[in-house]
């Protein structure tokens, strides 16, 4: 099957064409050659018939002479067309000439005369006759065959700029032409196998962050127009001898040698700052990126080990946020290791109830008082202790256990919520969760169990969620408010930061980021961005509340800039529901307010 695949292909390539031709120009040749052999045969053997019949002619001649009888003509024709012999003459004199003769012999044997004939090879003639074609059919093979050499030759390089077309299709990225992931692995090879003792071969790996808005905000085609302005940055800021590939839709690569003791993370830094300045399209498009990178020997012998330590810290950076950059580092290693630990044992964790709530003071930044509580799942193993919802969250939802921790959390809540009736209790909301439709019935039937009244319940949800199907989750917002219940907008300013969500979605809050309350001291526009913000989410009709009040000065500087609740450390630390009742009984005791309007106010934390 496959031999006789390979020899169809074979004839039907253009060589094949030219060995059928010469083929055939070799068959054409032998078999004249033998044609030629046959016919000499057969003329042979004519002739030898023919001299055979003259012989026997002469002898009846001479019994003719010796009766002194003269040739009858007549005679002469019998022996021409027995013989086969052409215009055959008897002649007392033959004149000179191309003709076949014998002699004829009378009774005393004396020449009387002669026979002549004209000598014809018959089956020679014809192939004599026939030469002429024989040399045009050989003249026209021999073309064709020069012919299907040439097409030969050139079907030849066609194909082999075909193939080296398709070679480099195969290895680049359509879309901005760098090498893709295939052939970013193939010259990762080649590098490690190449570095010489001395050098180090860097394996980075760039993740682009807020893709997800600019698709929403400019299209499929604005944001490969945005991959390919972002390529040509990477390509400008790396150094010359980098190889720079993009292995995904939003991530790149760069490999490079370098003689040990180079400053990778000052290059890494470089390309991040370059593709973090503002775009010109037809308007100003800002993306960043986060950053992870391995080093060969250091971290890393073989390409595997390389690019998932690489990817290792591509994941710690994007822990910490867009603009940040990671090396591998060994306990990331841990890390990994934990997750899969994680993976283990929280699926028996949630079916043995291992998993808590404790509750997070909000207080109102007028008077000072405890308004209402965020719930935060807990859950602390009994060899490892505490493990954060921010560590198992994501795995959680990775895993599908999203929906049965997501309805605990509400439950628990909205029966613990009973304690505190004049507060409202705050539950987070996976984005799987809120994409998940059922969410809206989840939410109505543990209010219906709890007998909570809607209006205490507050769902945080995320601003990535909104990105992605707005339409949808506008609905979404909708059906929950339907219920009675209040939407805040968690984290606001962590990442996408977009803020025509505020105006697009029905929310009632924003909670705005702690990294914000952070930069407040830090850098002098802080308060700006702040007041800012509240302005806006004012203007919009929201209630701005800030997470993450650490300190009394920001404390002082967020009232300041307007805000309404406040949330953080400052007040109270995450802790089970009893030290809420501690704390709302103290705030009793001293007369309504858990924080006094002075700047010496008690940090009730811990
Ligand atoms: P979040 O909703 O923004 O919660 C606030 C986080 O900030 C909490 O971390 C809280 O302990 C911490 N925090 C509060 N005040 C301060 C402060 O003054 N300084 C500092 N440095 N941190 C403060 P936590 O409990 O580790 O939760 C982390 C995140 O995990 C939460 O962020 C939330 O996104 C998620 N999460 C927690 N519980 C749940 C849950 O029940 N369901 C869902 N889907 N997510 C949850
Ligand atoms: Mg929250
Ligand atoms: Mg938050």
């Amino acid at each position: 099957m496959h031999a006789a695949g390979a020899v169809r292909r074979w004839l039907s390539a253009p060589r094949g064409v030219v060995v059928l031709a010469l083929l055939t120009l070799g068959v054409a040749l032998v078999s004249s050659v033998v044609g030629y052999e046959i016919a000499r045969h057969s003329d042979e053997k004519l002739w030898n018939e023919q001299r055979l019949a003259l012989r026997n002619a002469t002898s009846e001649i001479r019994t003719m002479f010796a009766h002194g009888r003269d040739i009858d003509p007549r005679f002469v024709r019998m022996i021409e067309h027995s013989a086969r012999l052409k215009d055959l003459k008897f002649e007392i004199a033959p004149g000179e000439g191309d003709r076949e003769i014998q002699p004829v012999l009378d009774g005393e044997g004396r020449i009387a005369g002669f026979f002549t004939w004209e000598k014809i090879a018959p089956t020679t003639a014809a192939m004599r006759a026939l030469a002429p074609y024989i040399a045009v059919l050989l003249i026209v093979l021999m073309a064709f065959a020069g012919y299907s050499l040439w097409h030969l030759k050139r079907a030849a390089r066609d194909l082999s700029e075909t193939e080296a077309m398709a070679r480099r299709a195969a290895d680049q990225d359509k879309l901005t032409g760098m090498p893709n992931h295939a052939k970013m692995v193939e010259l990762l090879d080649l590098a490690l196998a190449e570095r010489a003792p001395g050098e180090t071969t860097t394996f980075a790996v760039f993740e682009l962050d807020g893709m997800a808005d600019v698709t929403a905000n400019f299209g499929v085609l604005g944001s490969d127009e945005l991959i390919v302005a972002v390529a040509d940055r990477i390509r400008e800021a790396a150094p010359p001898e980098a190889i720079c590939g993009r292995i995904g839709s939003d991530e790149f690569a760069m490999l490079l040698t370098t003689a040990d003791g180079a400053d990778i993370d000052a290059m890494v830094a470089a390309i991040i700052e370059s593709i973090g300045r503002p775009h010109w399209f037809d308007t100003v498009v800002r993306v960043s990126a986060h950053a992870g990178f391995a080093q060969a020997p250091h971290h890393a012998a073989t390409r595997g080990e390389l690019t998932r330590r690489a990817e290792l810290a591509l994941r710690a950076a994007a822990g910490k946020g867009p603009g940040s950059r990671v090396a591998f580092d060994a306990p990331l290693d841990k890390v990994s290791t934990d997750q899969k630990f994680i993976q283990r044992e929280l699926p028996r964790a949630v079916s043995a109830n291992e998993l808590e709530l404790h509750y997070q003071p909000i207080i109102s930044a007028h008077g000072g008082r405890i308004v209402g509580v965020e719930a935060l799942l807990r859950w602390t193993h009994a060899q490892r202790g505490p493990i954060g919802p921010a560590v198992f969250i994501p795995i959680a939802e990775q895993m599908g256990l999203m929906d049965t921790i997501g309805a605990f959390v509400l439950r628990r809540a909205l029966r613990e919520a009973k304690r505190w009736p004049d507060l409202y209790v705050a539950v987070n909301l996976s984005p799987l969760q809120v994409r998940d439709g059922s969410i809206v019935e989840v939410v109505r039937a543990a209010l219906v169990d709890s007998g909570v009244p809607p209006s205490r319940l507050m769902l945080e949800i995320t601003e990535g969620v909104l990105v992605d199907n707005p339409d949808e989750m506008v609905r979404r917002i909708e059906d929950l408010h339907a219920l009675g219940v209040r939407v805040a907008l968690d984290d606001f300013g962590s990442g996408y930061s977009n803020l025509g969500y505020l105006q697009r979605f029905p929310l009632d809050k924003l909670k705005i980021d702690r990294s914000f309350v952070t930069a407040l001291g830090a850098t002098a526009n802080g308060g700006v961005i702040i007041q800012a913000i509240v302005a806006l989410g004012r203007a919009l009709g929201l209630s701005i509340l800030v997470e993450g009040v650490e300190t009394e000065q920001q404390r002082v500087l967020l009232r300041l800039a307007g805000c309404d609740e406040m949330q953080g450390y400052l007040f109270a630390k995450p802790a089970p529901a009893a030290a809420v009742d501690r704390l709302l009984a103290q705030q009793k005791q001293s007369g309504g307010k858990l924080i006094p309007d002075t700047v010496n106010a008690p940090a009730l934390a811990g």
